[in-house]
């Protein structure tokens, strides 16, 4: 099964949740962990480090040869990124504007451009535990092309058993990508107005690409009303409640999961993927 934990903001706990998730689950069946937040990858200080393997991730850019070159302004017209720009002696290119969509090639009348190879990621995959593999991806500095290296982390997390995907925070492509062809979301939210409003958001996203979904609340204090709220009047289960607890909020500064060293934690992390399962079979 492919559960994405999203959220529609930065630092609600989503990784948290993902990581005990993935930890609980895999004392008992494999699991692939997917750290699609490739921005700011984190879920690797979860876990012992070890031997890993690191592949490259490449995106194609069009590679201009002046000695065929005409300047005749055609690729520049056709770039609506604005990644090329033709001038009087030359044809400037912006590669962080490029979105390697090849247009330019096609458009191009002297045939003066072939495709290049650029890196914009590193894709890592390790086995931290037994039963468990993660695969991290992680966007190149200065590099823009988060969706490529999204979509690579999941070519190699492959399509079979649990594969658990962190999402990055918010609602935009790169969240997109990781939705995509996955079969529920877990929405990670706080009981602020602000957690809410962009609860709203996520859920929007993931009604709109028809992917079942369930809540987890978290740093709880107990006042959840307003969320129990929205949930009820959206029709989304809560699956659990985390209460706001120094313990879980030490443990995780630590490094470490609360689902590895305390039992019924790991208990109630299992509980909920079997939950995410039961509502997909019923969805
Ligand atoms: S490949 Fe597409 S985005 Fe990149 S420079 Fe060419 S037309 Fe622009
Ligand atoms: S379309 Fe081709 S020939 Fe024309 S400016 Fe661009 S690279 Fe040069």
């Amino acid at each position: 099964m492919k559960i994405v934990v999203a959220s529609g903001k930065g630092g609600t706990g989503k990784s948290m949740v993902a990581g005990n998730l993935a930890f609980a689950l895999s004392s008992g069946t494999p699991v692939t962990l997917v750290d699609c937040d490739v921005e700011e990858p984190d879920l690797h200080l979860f876990f012992p480090e070890g031997p890993c393997a690191n592949t490259p991730v490449h995106i194609k850019v069009p590679h201009i040869n002046p000695d065929v070159c005409t300047l005749c302004g055609e690729c520049g017209d056709f770039c609506a990124f604005g990644a090329l720009l033709v001038g009087k002696d030359r044809v400037l290119f912006f590669p962080e504007q490029c979105h390697s969509c090849g247009g330019c090639m096609i458009a191009c009348p002297a045939g003066a451009i072939e495709e290049a190879d650029m890196p914009v990621g590193t894709i890592t995959v390790s086995h931290p535990e037994k039963n468990l593999t993660l695969v991290t991806g992680t966007l190149n500095e200065g590099a823009i092309q988060s969706v490529a290296v999204i979509r690579a982390a999941k070519m190699m997390a492959g399509n079979t058993g649990w594969i658990i995907y962190d999402a990055s925070p918010g609602t935009s492509c790169p969240v997109v990508e990781t939705l995509e062809g996955t079969e529920f979301c877990i929405l990670v939210t706080e009981s602020t107005p602000f957690g809410l409003h962009d609860l709203a958001l996520a859920l929007d996203v993931t009604m709109q690409m028809g992917i079942p979904s369930g809540v987890v609340i978290n740093r709880s204090d107990g006042r959840d009303e307003k969320a129990q709220q929205f949930c009820r009047e959206h029709k989304i289960p809560v699956l659990a409640t985390i209460p706001f607890d120094r313990r879980i909020a030490e443990v995780q500064g630590s490094g470490t999961l609360i689902a590895r060293i305390d039992p019924s934690w790991k208990d109630r992390f299992s509980a909920l993927a079997k939950d995410c399962l039961a509502l997909w079979e019923g969805s």
